[in-house]
């Protein structure tokens, strides 16, 4: 670490959704521009921002963990900034500064002025230029672009309203911009990001909507492809529907979380729709989307949640076959209305037997959808070099046999239009190219082929 007063090197240690990556991202660039470096660790660093996460207990501890690891290093060197950010900092930071008297900023999400103004003091610059446009920077192949702050909706199992706030739309005149100097640093997807990205705009003048967003950003030069999430099941308008069907560089993909299958269930969570309702919505979006594919995030275990109730969140995603479930077991988050309110009654093997069923029933599923593409070719926008020959996917280990011919050349990592990912070896450069890839090889996890000539 450098031993000067004034700041030199910073470390941003990022935990949670894409949000909070797409935030650290940000700060990062404000950094940059008041002509900080970037430190390996935290120990090099003389500002050093934890990103945190509190929407599950695992991702708190994680945070707590390291904010307390961090207490000996200011004390070695009481010169050293050290920021918390993210969901865990609320309105309120009286109960946090107690606790971890050695930080010296708390902030909000996408809260990056108190850090700037330190720093703009110590450095002895005007730091609130910086905020102006800030973008990541270093874009790669594709980024992520927050367009919609906070969310309005409440469930009772969440804490992202009370820590992120209400919605805020950033103008649409902003996301292009900010979309326009992406593509020219050669970004050639972007995923437009929010808690919940199907509410867009209803808080700005004259109430544009994703679909408008859509369409504007879809005539950004050099742009190949515009995915976005989360999305709300009550939100989703057929407008974004058509969006989405119409536009041809916005990917067939839809996030759209439905978290448990029983009514009772819903109702309690009050997420606003019935089993029915998400139904008729999926059959909606085949119709009109019909290579879509669509993802989904479940709660089991949830206060309430009987056997009969959780074989209805079975049936559904049987029923649905999605291309990608994330299944969580429901644990209590304290400031929530389900904490308040609602006896966390199914027993913590219960809830873990149930997310393993979901999970079985899914690398099934996926085993065979995936198989289906066997053979087939499939556009693939290439995202990275991979390095080693062994990749670690999620829950598999895949081994890639090298291709006859053109092959034993730089194994590469990208995506298909659908969001699934696609490995293939080849000698010649694709990096941020789109390819036509003929699979080979299946598994649940990924696709695997060859480059098409
Ligand atoms: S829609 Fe519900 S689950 Fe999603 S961020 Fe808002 S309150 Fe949380």
């Amino acid at each position: 670490m450098s031993t000067e007063a004034t700041p030199q090197r910073y470390h941003i240690w990022t935990i949670g959704c894409q949000m909070n990556k797409a935030d650290s991202e940000r700060l990062e660039s404000a950094l940059i521009q008041l002509g900080l470096q970037p430190a390996e660790t935290a120990k090099d660093a003389d500002v050093i921002v934890l990103n945190s996460c509190v929407v599950r207990q695992a991702a708190e501890d994680k945070v707590v963990g390291m904010l307390t690891s961090l207490k000996p290093l200011k004390g070695k060197n009481p010169q050293r900034i050290v920021a918390l950010m993210g969901c865990m900092v609320g309105p309120k930071t009286d109960a946090l500064q107690e606790r971890f008297p050695y930080v010296d900023v708390f902030m909000r999400p996408q809260e990056y002025k108190p850090l700037l103004s330190l720093l703009g003091d110590r450095l002895g610059v005007d730091a609130e230029g910086c905020l102006s446009t800030l973008t990541p920077p270093n874009a790669g192949v594709t980024a992520y672009i927050p367009i919609i702050h906070g969310c309005d909706k409440f469930c009772t199992f969440c804490i992202i309203p009370y820590r992120r706030g209400r919605e805020v739309s950033r103008p649409i005149a902003d996301i292009v911009r900010e979309s326009e100097l992406l593509a020219a640093r050669g970004v050639r997807e972007v995923t437009l990001l929010g808690q919940n990205v199907d509410s867009y705009g209803h808080d700005l003048q004259g109430e544009p909507d994703l679909a408008d967003l859509l369409e504007a950003v879809h005539g950004v030069k050099g742009l190949e492809r515009i995915r976005f999430l989360t999305s709300h099941p009550n939100d989703m308008s057929q407008r974004i529907i058509d969006a989405v069907a119409d536009l041809p560089k916005v990917c067939e993909h839809f996030n759209l979380p439905f978290q448990a299958g029983d009514d009772d269930v819903l109702q309690v969570m009050r997420r606003g729709y019935t089993n029915d309702d998400y139904r008729r919505l999926v059959e909606r979006i085949r119709r009109r989307v019909p290579r879509v594919s669509l993802s989904t995030d479940i709660i089991v275990g949830f206060p309430g949640e009987t056997e009969a109730a959780f074989q209805q969140t079975l049936d559904l995603v049987r029923d649905i076959q999605f291309d990608k479930v994330h299944v969580a077991a429901y644990s209590t988050r304290p400031g929530t209305i389900a904490s308040r309110r609602m006896a966390d009654d199914v027993p913590h093997e219960e809830k873990k037997r149930r997310q393993a069923e979901v999970e079985a029933l899914q690398e099934g599923i996926l085993t065979r959808r995936n198989a289906r593409l066997l053979g087939k070719t499939v556009e693939v926008l290439v995202e990275e070099m991979q390095t080693s020959r062994s990749l670690a996917l999620v829950g598999a280990e895949v081994t890639l046999t090298p291709p006859q011919g053109r092959g034993k050349g730089i194994q590469w990592k990208g995506r298909n239009r659908n969001d699934k990912l696609v490995f293939f070896e080849d000698k010649r450069n694709f990096l941020g190219h789109t390819v036509q890839v003929r699979i080979e090889k299946t598994s649940p996890w990924s696709l695997q082929g060859m480059a098409a000539e």
